[in-house]
């Protein structure tokens, strides 16, 4: 059976087709600048990459492009042969604690959390609306980013601001990347060889999450309301003091969209090292004997090192420290920096083995008190097999 994992943005549409449940990519690739002057897409099959400019005045038309390419490519033979369209959805509310088919009651929940995820949300149903509209017999269906931290427990979602806000405008902790931290939660109880487990598992990309996990659910997580809290981010602050906020804005007479903007988009290693988001180019800084990118990447590590700390302690003890994402199953100095912080507990890193990129590994010594593995995240196919499930129940 073949379905497409589909990761719609405002300008871009993400794929990957699978052929279930033996779970083989096919083909995937990405197209960009919908909408705008210059549009191209990317398809990787076979080890190939392709590279193609076309116009793509909207969503609809880069979902036709893309089923003419599955038949030229003969990936399938007609549109009949796509069983099922599975979307990532990155804001599901409180409404969604797992993947749905894409009802019309469903999409209109979605438009309505658009204000909780107003660059997302909006985005994600034109992709709906589209793969509808080019594939009509397909089973459509969402996948929430918010879902799996659905567990999370009142007194660590609330936030301690007036009670009556989470009720009235929705304000608590939803957190992010849940479908990343599942794949690596099951990846991880996988390898341990069973479900009760105490985990910490550390998306750490250019947007950076860790979730404590008791026995395969969610207990508590490091993003926020919005993606913007916990961790020092590519560009984005994390946790900083609410006050500076009112604060600078007076002082420098900011809108709060100009505001939103600073936390957002010029803050985090790009924020404090002026030089870039990007930890590869920190990390040539630091060789240079850049001060500002070591004193970026040296917050950066101690914030993960808090949430690692904080969640042991919540999580009562720990089996298994587990990253992934770009700087987590790439970055080997971050890597180290983090296990060598970890000393106390009693963490060791086993240094040859963390000379790892991009594959699973365990990275811990064998008399370690709290195993380290890297493990690659696959949010694609966490979409395709819960796609799968919901056409099969
Ligand atoms: P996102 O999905 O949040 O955009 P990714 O998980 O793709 O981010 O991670 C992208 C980040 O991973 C890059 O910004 C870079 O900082 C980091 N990264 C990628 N490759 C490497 C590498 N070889 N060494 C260090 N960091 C890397």
């Amino acid at each position: 059976m073949k379905i497409l994992s589909v990761n719609a943005g405002s300008s871009s549409l993400k794929f990957q087709m699978y052929e279930m449940p033996d779970e083989e990519v096919l083909i995937s690739g990405v197209f960009e600048r919908i909408g705008m002057e210059g549009s191209c897409y990317t398809i990787k099959l076979n080890g190939e990459k392709i590279e193609k400019t076309a116009s793509l005045p909207d969503h609809k038309s880069a979902f036709e492009l893309l089923v003419k390419e599955l038949i030229d490519n003969k990936i399938v033979d007609s549109l009949d042969d796509i069983a099922g369209i599975g979307h990532r959805i990155v804001q599901g509310g409180s409404y969604f604690d797992k993947s749905v088919i894409a009802s019309e009651d469903v999409i209109d929940k979605i438009d309505e959390l658009s204000t909780l995820a107003p660059l997302h949300n909006p985005a994600a149903i034109i992709g709906i609306r589209a793969a509808q509209a080019v594939v009509p017999g397909a089973v459509q269906t969402v996948v929430f980013d918010t879902a799996f931290h659905q567990t999370i427990p009142e007194e660590n979602y609330l936030y301690a601001l007036p009670y009556e806000w989470s009720n009235d405008y929705k304000i608590r902790r939803y957190g992010a990347h849940g479908t990343s931290h599942k794949y690596i939660t099951m990846k991880m109880n996988e390898i341990l060889d069973r479900e009760d487990t105490k985990l910490i598992t550390c998306h750490i990309g250019n947007g950076a999450s860790i979730s404590a996990v008791l026995n395969g659910k969610c207990l508590n997580t490091s993003m926020g309301l919005t993606p913007n809290a916990g961790l020092i981010m590519g560009t984005r602050c994390g946790d900083i003091d609410a006050t500076i906020v009112p604060y600078m804005m007076e002082t420098l007479k900011l809108t709060a969209s100009e505001m939103d903007t600073i936390l957002n988009k010029k803050s985090g290693l790009l924020g404090i090292s002026g030089v870039s988001s990007d930890s590869r180019d920190i990390e040539a800084g630091i060789k240079e004997g850049n001060k500002r990118c070591e004193l970026a990447q040296k917050m950066y590590v101690r914030r993960i090192v808090d949430y690692i700390a904080k969640y042991y302690v919540e999580l009562g003890g720990c089996d298994a420290i587990v990253f992934t994402a770009g700087v987590g199953e790439n970055s080997v100095s971050v890597r180290r920096q983090v296990i060598e912080a970890l000393d106390v507990l009693g963490v060791k890193l086993d240094v040859e083995k963390n000379e790892i990129r991009g594959k699973v590994q365990k990275i811990s010594t064998n008399d370690s008190s709290i195993k380290v593995y890297v493990i690659p995240t696959d949010e694609e196919l966490m979409i395709a097999r819960d796609t799968l499930e919901l056409i099969n129940s």
